[in-house]
C-alpha cells in the first residue's frame, strides 16, 4: 500500500499545527536556495478550482459525515454490486504487458538485479543533490537548525508508537508511482512464523499504540487476517490500521472482507488521489475509479466513515506527478464536497502526501530525465517543522521476510536497522528481538530519499 508506507502523517496531524508547517514554509520560500519565480510548488491535478465534475447546482454545504445526508439514486448508480467477485488483476496484469515503464522496469530487473537497481537510484539521488551543492541530508537539517537559530538536536529515535508491518508486496493493482513496486506479479508475502514473531514483539511492547499494516495489498496476504484476528486479541487498546487499496474489496474471496474488520474494529486507511475518474484511472489503472467509489459505498454502508459508528475511514492523497501535495485542510474541505455531492460518500480524514523518489516512481522520474528537478523541489521546499514528526523517530517497520526497519522506504531500498550493508542479509529480523526496547539505541538510517519526507507539509 501506499504505500502506502506512510505513517508519520498521523503523527503530523496529531501533533502539529498545520497552520504553523505552513507559516513555516512559506517563510523557506522566501530563503530559497533556487529561483522563487518557479514557484508556487502547490500545484495539483485535484484543482480545487478547476476539475469539477458536471452535477447540477449546489445548494448548500453538505453536512459531510451523517450517512442519512445520502442521496440514495446516486448512491445506487456507483454502489456496483456487480463487481462483487470480479478480479481486476487480468486487467492491471494486460496493462503492464504493454507498459513501457513496466516492460522496462523489468528488463532491468533480469539484467541487473534488485540491489544493483536500488544503488544505481541512490547515485542518481546524490548526482542531482550534488549539482545543486546540497549535502547529505543530516547535515542540511543541522546546516537549516543553526539558520533558524533552533537548537541543533539530533534526529534520534524515541520508544516504538507505531509498528508497521509489510505483510507481502502482492497486489491486485500496479500504480505508476508505488513504492513497493508492487503488482500481480510480486509473491514475497510473509509466513505465518514470521507473523507470529511480530505479534509475540507485539505483546511485549506496550509502547506500542498503532499497529500499521501495509503491502502490496495487505488484504491479499496470507498471514494478514491471522495477524489483524491475534492483535486484537492480545492487544484490545491498540488501533489496528489496514492500507487498503479499495478495489480489493471486490477482489474475489473478499466477499466478507468489510465485515471481518468490522468485527475487529479496523481502522480504514485507503488510497483515492482525486475524485475524478479520469485522474484515478491514468495513476491507478483502468476500472479502479469505479471499484474504488462502489468500495467506498460499501464501506459507508457497513459504517465506515459514518458518524457515531466508531468505524474510521480516512482517505490518502497524493499527487498525480512530480509536485507536491496542496495544503491538507483545504483540499480536505474538497473532498468531503465533492465525494458526497457526486457518490453520496462519506469518510473521516484526509492526509496527503509526498510522492517518495525511490523505486517505480525515481525510476520513472529518471527516465524521463524529471529526477534532478525533482529532487530540487523537494530540497526547495524543505520544512523544519516537519523534523519533529518524522515517522522513523517513532515507528519500527517489519519487511514480509522479518528484517527490521526504521520505515516502509528504508525497507525497500534494503537499509535495515542496525546495519550500514545495503539488502544485508544478516541483518536484526524479529525473530532475534523480544521487544522494540531493545532497539531504542539503533540509530535512524537517513540517507538522500529522506528529502522526501521533509518537503512541504511533510510526508511519511
Ligand atoms: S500497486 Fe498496490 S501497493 Fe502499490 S500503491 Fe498501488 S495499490 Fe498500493
Ligand atoms: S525516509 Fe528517511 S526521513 Fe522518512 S521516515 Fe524513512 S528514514 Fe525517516
Amino acid at each position: 500500500m501506499l504505500s502506502s508506507s506512510i505513517n508519520s502523517f498521523i503523527n503530523r496531524t496529531l501533533s502539529s499545527n498545520p497552520t504553523s508547517l505552513l507559516r513555516s514554509n512559506l517563510r523557506f520560500f522566501s530563503s530559497s536556495i533556487v529561483d522563487d519565480s518557479k514557484l508556487p510548488d502547490y500545484k495539483t491535478s485535484v484543482n480545487v478550482a478547476d476539475i469539477k465534475l458536471s452535477r447540477p447546482e449546489k445548494k448548500e454545504k453538505p453536512q459531510v459525515s451523517k450517512a442519512t445526508n445520502k442521496d440514495l439514486t446516486k448512491v445506487s448508480k456507483w454502489r456496483r454490486k456487480d463487481l462483487h467477485g470480479q478480479t481486476l488483476i487480468s486487467a492491471t496484469l494486460a496493462e503492464m504487458e504493454v507498459d513501457e515503464d513496466f516492460k522496462r522496469t523489468l528488463q532491468d530487473l533480469k539484467t541487473m538485479g534488485k540491489k544493483k537497481m536500488t544503488l544505481e537510484e541512490r547515485k542518481n539521488r546524490r548526482r542531482a543533490l550534488d549539482e545543486m551543492g546540497v549535502p547529505d541530508f543530516k547535515d542540511f537539517v543541522k546546516m537549516k537548525q543553526n539558520e533558524e537559530n533552533q537548537n541543533v538536536t539530533p534526529l534520534t529515535r524515541s520508544p516504538t508508537q507505531i509498528l508497521q508491518l509489510n505483510v507481502g508486496l502482492y497486489c491486485n493493482q500496479a500504480c505508476g508511482h508505488c513504492h513497493v513496486e508492487s503488482s500481480p506479479r510480486r509473491k514475497e508475502m510473509m509466513s505465518k512464523e514470521t507473523a507470529s514473531a511480530c505479534l509475540s514483539i507485539l505483546k511485549n511492547s506496550p509502547s506500542v499504540t498503532t499497529l500499521d499494516i501495509t503491502g502490496g495489498a495487505p488484504e491479499l496476504q496470507e498471514s494478514f487476517r491471522y495477524i489483524v484476528e491475534e492483535a486484537r486479541r492480545l492487544r484490545p487498546d491498540i488501533d489496528i490500521i489496514d492500507r487498503c487499496n479499495l478495489t480489493v474489496i471486490h477482489e474475489p474471496g473478499q466477499e466478507d472482507l468489510i465485515e471481518f474488520l468490522v468485527e475487529h474494529k479496523v481502522h480504514v486507511i485507503a488510497s483515492l488521489p482525486c475524485y475524478s475518474e479520469k485522474n484515478v484511472n491514468q495513476q491507478r489503472g483502468s476500472g479502479v475509479f469505479d471499484r474504488s467509489v462502489s468500495a467506498l459505498l460499501a464501506l459507508n454502508e457497513e459504517g465506515y466513515g459514518v458518524e457515531g459508528s466508531g468505524l474510521v475511514l480516512d482517505l490518502v492523497y497524493n499527487p498525480l506527478g512530480a509536485f507536491l501535495p496542496p495544503p491538507q485542510e483545504a483540499l480536505e474541505e474538497k473532498y468531503h464536497e465533492e465525494l458526497n455531492e457526486n457518490f453520496g460518500i462519506t469518510f473521516n480524514n484526509l492526509y496527503t502526501m509526498t510522492n517518495m523518489p525511490v523505486k517505480r516512481f525515481a525510476d520513472f522520474l529518471h527516465r524521463r530525465g524529471e529526477l534532478n528537478e525533482y529532487m530540487e523541489l523537494l530540497v526547495r521546499n524543505f520544512n523544519l517543522d516537519t523534523t519533529d514528526n518524522l515517522m522513523c523517530t517513532n515507528t519500527v517497520s517489519v519487511g514480509y521476510d522479518g528484517k527490521i526497519y526504521d520505515c516502509d522506504f528504508n525497507n525497500q531500498l534494503g537499509f535495515a536497522i542496525g546495519s550500514s550493508k545495503v539488502f544485508d542479509e544478516d541483518a536484526k529480523n524479529v525473530s532475534d528481538v523480544e521487544s522494540l526496547e531493545e532497539l531504542l539505541n539503533d540509530g535512524i538510517q537517513f540517507d538522500n530519499h529522506c528529502y522526501g519526507c521533509t518537503a512541504g507539509m511533510g510526508s511519511s
